[in-house]
């Protein structure tokens, strides 16, 4: 059996094969992960549960609801017809990439159709998705992107004239859906390991104060200090929080001190290339969970102080680099009942939120044996 605590020793696709060499192996540590704190009913949330002997492992019986369920009930893997191992492989190379994995492949790397290789990895994503009630603390940088899309205008000053190959970023008043990005900053002169800073993104429809004040403070604790540029927006906005500190790029200041944007900028330049390299594409409906996808992968880095030889004298120096990669998918499962995800006749994906489970079980008691079974029912 894999033990969770055994993380730092997986360092290759082969290595994680080698650990959950069957099937029997990848349910109990999908077990151990969406189970963190002992196993429990995803329907009534009731702890007293009792396994069901028979053909099909991993599957339990609630003491309370009498209902069974399995790992995956009510996860954004609910139903699937794949090996949990499949799963477990997939989520191994999205959270070991640098920018992504597209669909394309994906299936190519575990072995499955486009389509299911498609919907994987927006489960994934699902799963990434952050607790809407965990907040950003200490000294936070947030910063509007916008991807995709041509600019309105174009800054001849800056960028030169129409025609010539200069990088003319798209960005404010041009059609493409536009971000807001929140990231804390990673403490400077690390002395031992240390996370790297959350990151939070949502859609936003417009550049208002007004429109960004309320999704600002549901990702953002409002005793945390920002740190933005001069958005007119973002000066409204910084009364609220317990600092602001801004740079005026316009002014060419592009740091003062440790006030500065760089962390959040160089996000946004990993979302563009994403987009850019890995996606080419993405549709508004789901532009949300590419991005977040984007921003849990960047919060599970940690700064790690090395030490290398330069001319015979031992130097020490501060390494970005991934969590072990168990570690990662603890924390991806440790929100995973309650968030699930079905096919549309379409072939598209959504959501369904299960938040409350207890206020679901006096319906469904009600409900026939027949509308459960249907309800249960995912093509997969
Ligand atoms: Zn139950």
């Amino acid at each position: 059996m894999v033990s969770i605590r055994q993380s730092k020793q997986i360092t290759s696709l082969e290595e994680f094969r080698r650990r959950v060499p069957n099937e029997e192996t990848a349910l109990r540590l999908l077990e151990a992960m969406v189970w963190q704190n002992g196993r429990f009913c995803p329907r009534c949330g009731g702890a007293e549960t009792r396994s069901i002997r028979g053909p099909r492992p991993g599957l339990y019986e609630c003491c309370a609801c009498r209902r069974q369920f399995r790992a995956t009930t009510r996860t954004p893997l609910h139903g699937t017809k794949l090996p949990i191992r499949r799963w477990l492989e997939a989520i191994y190379l999205t959270l070991m990439s640098s920018k992504g994995v597209s669909s394309v492949v994906l299936a190519r790397q575990i072995g499955i159709d486009q389509a299911s290789a498609w919907k994987i990895a927006h489960a994934i994503r699902l799963l990434m998705r952050p607790p809407a009630e965990e907040h950003l603390t200490g000294t936070v940088e947030i910063d509007t992107v916008a991807v995709a899309g041509d600019p309105k205008k174009r800054n001849i000053r800056r960028y030169g004239p129409v025609g010539k190959h200069i990088y003319n970023p798209p960005g404010r008043g041009s059609e493409a859906p536009t971000t807001l990005v929140a990231i804390e900053k990673t403490q400077a002169n690390v002395t031992t390991s240390t996370r790297a800073g959350r990151v939070r993104v949502a859609a936003i429809d417009s550049l208002s104060a007004a429109h960004i004040g309320p999704i600002l403070s549901g990702m953002v604790d409002s005793g945390t200090v920002l740190h933005s540029d001069d958005d007119t927006a973002f000066r409204k906005l910084g009364a609220s929080f317990s600092g602001h500190e801004t740079v005026v790029h316009s002014d060419q200041e592009f740091a003062r001190g440790d006030v500065h944007i760089n962390t959040v900028e160089g996000f946004n330049s990993t979302i563009r290339r994403a987009y850019l390299g890995v996606w080419h594409y993405w549709s508004e409906e789901h532009g949300q969970r590419y991005m977040e996808e984007l921003a849990f992968r960047a919060g599970q880095r940690e700064v790690v102080r090395k030490t290398r030889k330069v001319r015979g004298k031992v130097k020490m120096r501060s390494i970005s680099e991934p969590r072990p990669v168990l570690d990662q998918m603890r924390e991806l499962f440790a929100h995973a009942v309650g968030r699930e995800m079905r096919r549309t006749e379409t072939w598209s994906v959504i959501e369904i939120d299960r938040s409350t489970p207890a206020a679901q079980v006096t319906t469904r008691r009600g409900s026939s044996l027949k509308q459960q079974k249907a309800d249960d029912h995912i093509p997969f």
